[in-house]
């Protein structure tokens, strides 16, 4: 497979026996929004397609679930940081389900690795990468002149102060980032520094050290985290490690809504649970996946109708084979006949192409049509080939979720008598039994 890897800004081809991945996962403060969503999506894509190739892997995602924020917005409500992190991320796991993203190996709250980052911080300090001050750590970024900033491809001098950077006198370079916070209020730990609390950078950095052990193959997360988060959890890695952290850095692009950037601040986001009751699952996974994931996507009306007559021009057509295979108006049969057509035979060979070569799932999509389009034909001819099993397949990969009812004896009664009131010529009749045998999902 070849991916494009943000460091060093090219295709990497990658072939181990089993992939390592990460995902930097949310913070627990809020629901998440769809923004929060596509990097989750795309690394369910490679999950789903390992398992489609039958290659092992680890997946590990964390949560945050110690932060400003959720001291603040726990305050405000008068009730216990932990019960406010618990809320947000069972409704995390609950998006997670209705996503149908594939269960990671782990998911990780950071607050059940506390001792385990006071170690990895006491071990950055004992190898001089790190220094305490007034009851702070902070990581000492003097000696990383030429490796601090490869990521985000930025001079180490030139970067952008104040705008993402917190001034702090207690810094020795303004650069320096936290690694272990004095605090007095919210929730605090015991360290050999005093009560504080670990920064939100050495949480993906510890977690990934502690769970993998050793260089991981695929670090995903949106690309608005590549500078400072990415960098800084890189940087923290080499220092304990004198190793990369990542073969590949993959970052998907940001979302706009109607062109604007979409961003907490400008409060213009779209919940995930909100998209979903709305346009269901399959629009999202299209909208996502017909565009390549390191672009910029803008999300709009236009594209949401887009996708919604997509999947149900999908679902139509699993329908119509499944009702049609029920009453036996259409046939199965195991074999693909070589259609210079069509050359459906391709159909599989084209799809592993595609995704071995930087995720192209834009063109899968285009692959899709091509079979539906071919399937469409057969069923008017009553036989379907192996190609309506390869879209199975293909679809299952994709991670949509088509709602195709398992029919009963009673829903196959039905279809018959519909299909007889049609050859009686009383259409009023079958319009009607048809109306209700859609709303049941039987056709
Ligand atoms: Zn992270």
């Amino acid at each position: 497979m070849k991916l494009y890897d943000s460091l060093k800004r090219e295709f990497t081809e990658i072939n181990v026996p089993k992939f390592c991945i990460y995902t930097c996962g949310p913070t627990v403060y809020d629901y998440i929004h769809i923004g929060n969503a596509r990097p989750l999506i795309l690394t369910d894509i490679i999950v789903r397609y390992l398992e489609y190739k039958e290659i092992k892997y680890k997946y590990l995602l964390n949560i945050t679930d110690i932060d400003d924020k959720i001291i603040q917005k726990a305050a405000e409500q008068n009730i216990t940081e932990e019960d406010h992190a618990q809320i947000y991320a069972d409704a995390f796991f609950n998006d997670l389900k209705n996503l149908n993203i594939k269960s990671p190996t782990l998911i990780t709250p950071i607050s059940s690795k506390i001792s385990e980052i006071l170690i990895f911080i006491d071990d950055l300090i004992k190898k001089g990468f790190a220094y305490e001050k007034k009851g702070n750590v902070y990581f000492d970024i003097g000696q990383w002149n030429g490796e601090y900033g490869a990521l985000s491809n930025q001079n180490i001098n030139n970067l952008n102060m104040g705008e993402r950077i917190e001034i702090d006198e207690n810094k020795k370079n303004p650069q320096d980032f936290i690694l272990w916070k004095k605090t007095k209020t919210g929730k605090k730990w015991l360290s050999k520094w005093g009560f504080g609390r670990p920064g939100w950078h050495t949480e993906c950095a510890l977690l990934i050290d502690d769970f993998f052990k050793d260089t991981i193959d695929i670090h995903v997360g949106g690309i608005d985290l590549k500078f400072p988060h990415h960098e800084n959890e890189r940087i923290q890695y080499m220092a304990k490690n004198s190793k990369e952290l990542s073969n590949i850095w993959l970052h998907n692009g940001h979302l706009s809504i109607d062109d604007i950037k979409m961003s907490k601040s400008l409060k213009n986001t779209i919940l995930v649970k909100d998209y979903l009751e709305e346009n269901g699952v399959n629009s999202l996974r299209y909208i996502f996946l017909n565009s390549n994931y390191t672009q910029p996507l803008n999300i709009n009306q236009d594209l949401i109708n887009q996708s919604i007559d997509w999947v149900t021009k999908v679902e139509a057509l699993l329908r119509t084979v499944n009702w049609g295979t029920a009453i036996g108006e259409v046939v199965l049969i195991n074999e693909t006949p070589i259609d210079e057509d069509f050359n459906s035979y391709k159909f599989i060979t084209n799809f592993e192409s595609l995704l071995d070569d930087d995720l192209n799932t834009p063109m899968v999509i285009s692959l899709i049509d091509e079979m539906c389009k071919n399937i469409n034909i057969q069923i008017k001819n009553k036989r379907v080939d192996l190609t309506y099993k390869k879209l199975l397949k293909i679809i299952k990969v994709l991670g949509f979720n088509f709602d195709i009812k398992k029919l009963d004896k009673k829903d196959i009664e039905k279809i018959k008598e519909w299909k007889l009131l049609i050859y009686q010529k009383k259409f009023d009749k079958a319009d009607k039994l048809r109306e209700t045998l859609k709303q049941g999902n039987i056709i």
